[in-house]
């Protein structure tokens, strides 16, 4: 049995549960499993009417008593994902995390080497064995202690935490200052002295899934590291023995989603020892992406074709390169993003302090704006970018978004720019211009997927009113146009759905609302019918707003990693005379500067007399930017800068 603590739960009333058991001849012990305390308590004692007490304790969140031989990897245990941290770097969520590097440490340079080129396409935990638990006892066996000091060296170097295999329960105690997660490898899956010495170390561990065991089989060896008090556990499927021999093993897809189903632990897919032959890497990765897996771990080799090991499964660090970016366009589909390395906090923009703003506190120590309520698309799309255990603020506009974090009552503030099907949201193109010292820091992709959601009862044969904000009703309209339904006008999507709470009982049948399911779920109602945007293709682009520092420049958001910008948005007017906008564009043109974004917008009380926003990508340099800027500011008769920053895929 396992009693799962309520968030708030203080040593008292652990101590009162704990009393509690033994007094009913409860074997206890107390452990962590991600975030939630757990007590699991083993024994026959206790009557149900004990139990029925035990659930009513203060500090008791839940008792699960779960039949299955694996409780604590358990979904009936646990039903909120596990979200593992790997030192700064989490896995799980609505995040993906990839991890990259060398099947071996070879030398220095070889594991530096790797190192910076799988950090600069994105991977987040570096990867490379220095034991080898080789088929052949003539093959290279690795490096052993002095590899793994390459390797985290390297890893320092990038500021990525490492993994590596630990093949001994000897070596696992030796092995624990130079790694921040054990990887336990397929063959290894069952060495259960391992599991029970390696889970007890306090490390994460990525459980290998071994080649020919069952899911159930790799749950229990999990169960293992769980039960042995490890409470930041990955689990990794890197292919199955089967009868097919054209590829090294056979990447079991399905077992993605069984895992989700039958537990709460994130899965990571290894492409690379599961298809065994480098071209195929990207694809099965990708596959994997898509079926749900919290993340990939890739063997990526500068010079393959010289690999001491795998080398024909090793990628080139350029396809590795292509591979981040398809995931990066693909993690919207799926619902989520990218994880990004998070960086300490060490500076505002271009690397000068910045001014303080009014409470003093640093913009990531402040809470993050949204406008809307909660479950709203922006309250997803922040959680996306800042994480989930972020403090959030919501506001009732866009305008008290940009006003909060203008007087540093927020630290950053997230809004939405840009429809794919509806397009540019005008009123905060038009905040910025009013706000100057307001500027993108960042940029997300998010899918927006719309339910049609109602109390119990309501059905599309009740419904009489639908409440929604305008962007859900146009981007809904193929499927609205089939009922006569009156239509009510919210601020947000999600505030739609709140009314619905407050609605008369005789009329809760009657009205529904258009928005998320986040929004349904945060406040207890039904989706009625699920993804009724008239197009799949439905992306928001929300932007990260800051405050500029001293020198006019926006923090960067720590979530959003250090990578430089590659992306900056622009608003202009030209002058009414022939060729005005050509020459502006010309300027762009001379320097090789690539336009994604050019539209043009009637401006208020002007008629015929246009706006102009602009993005484009970031020149090399800061100064190409500077210069392009200062050459284009003549051209124009408004100009604004609003922000130079890291752009989604
Ligand atoms: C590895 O990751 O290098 C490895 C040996 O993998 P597996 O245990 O899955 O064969
Ligand atoms: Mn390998």
């Amino acid at each position: 049995m396992i009693v799962i603590l309520s968030k708030g739960a203080g040593a008292h009333d652990k101590g009162m549960i704990c009393s509690f058991l033994q007094e009913r001849g409860f074997t206890i012990r107390e452990q962590l499993l991600g975030d939630d305390a757990l007590i699991s308590a083993a024994g026959k004692g206790g009557s149900a009417d004990d139990l029925r007490e035990l659930a009513l304790l203060p500090g008791v969140e839940r008792v699960a008593s779960t039949s299955r031989p694996y409780e604590l990897a358990s979904r009936e245990t646990k039903a909120e994902d596990t979200i593992a941290a790997v030192g700064p770097v989490k896995i799980g969520g609505a995040r993906i995390s990839i991890i990259a590097g060398p099947c071996a440490v070879e030398s220095r340079e070889q594991i530096m080497e790797t190192a910076q080129r799988v950090r600069e396409a994105g991977a987040v935990i570096l990867r490379g064995g220095a034991f080898k638990p080789r088929t052949s006892p003539y093959a290279f066996q690795g490096l052993g202690m002095r590899g793994l000091e390459y390797l985290k060296a390297a890893g320092e170097a990038q500021g990525m935490p490492v993994v590596t295999e630990v093949v001994s329960p000897e070596l696992a105690l030796q092995m624990r200052d130079l790694t921040d997660m054990f990887q336990i490898g397929a063959r290894n899956m069952q060495n259960f002295e391992l599991l029970k010495k390696a889970g007890a170390l306090g490390k994460p561990v990525l459980l290998k899934r071994g080649p020919s065991a069952t899911i159930e089989e790799w749950l229990l060896s999990a169960e293992y590291l769980l039960a042995s008090g490890c409470r930041d556990v990955a689990l990794c499927e890197r292919g199955i023995r089967t009868f097919e021999t054209y590829t090294r093993n056979t990447l079991d897809i399905s077992a993605i989603a069984v895992i989700k189903r039958l537990s709460h632990l994130p899965v990571i897919v290894d492409p690379s020892h599961a298809v065994g032959i480098r071209a195929m890497v990207p694809s099965a990765g990708l596959s994997a992406i898509a079926a749900g897996a919290d993340g990939l771990t890739v063997e990526v080799h500068p010079h393959p074709d010289k690999a001491l090991s795998d080398g024909p499964q090793s990628l080139y660090p350029s396809q590795f390169e292509r591979l981040m970016r398809d995931i990066g366009a693909l993690a919207p589909v799926v619902g989520k993003e990218l994880f990004r390395a998070p960086r300490p906090y060490l500076q505002d923009g271009g690397g000068r302090p910045g001014k303080p703003c009014q409470s003093g506190q640093r913009p990531s120590e402040l809470p993050v704006a949204y406008s809307g309520q909660p479950g709203a698309y922006a309250e997803q799309a922040l959680l996306r970018a800042f994480g989930e255990e972020v403090r959030r603020a919501s506001y009732p506009s866009f305008a008290a978004v940009f006003d909060a974090v203008l007087d540093g009552s927020a630290g950053f503030g997230v809004v939405p720019v840009e429809n794919s099907l509806t397009g540019s949201i005008h009123e905060n193109y038009d905040l910025f211009v009013r706000y100057p010292d307001i500027s993108m820091a960042g940029e997300l992709k998010l899918r927006i997927v719309h339910c049609l959601i109602g109390a119990a009862g309501a059905a599309e044969d009740t419904i009489q009113v639908v409440r929604s904000h305008p962007q859900g009703f146009t981007q809904c309209q193929d499927f609205l146009d089939r009922y006569p339904w009156k239509r009510e006008i919210y601020y947000n999507t999600a505030a739609a759905v709140a009314s619905l709470l407050e609605e008369d009982e005789s009329r809760k049948a009657h009205t529904a609302a258009i928005a998320g399911e986040a929004a349904a779920l945060t406040h207890g109602l039904n989706i009625i019918k699920f993804g009724i945007e008239k197009d799949p293709f439905n992306y928001t682009r929300f932007v990260i707003i800051a405050r500029k520092n001293g020198e006019g420049r926006a923090p960067v958001p720590p979530s959003l990693g250090s990578r430089r910008p590659d992306k900056a948005s622009l608003v202009f007017s030209v002058p009414d005379t022939p060729g005005a906008l050509y020459a502006c564009l010309q300027i762009m043109n001379d320097r090789g500067i690539n336009l994604s974004k050019l539209e043009s917008r009637p401006i208020q009380g002007r008629p015929w007399e246009y706006l102009f926003y602009v993005d484009i990508n970031y020149p090399q340099t800061d100064e190409d930017f500077t210069a392009a800027l200062e050459a284009l500011k003549p051209k124009t008769e408004s100009f604004y800068f609003l922000g130079a920053y890291r752009g989604a895929q």
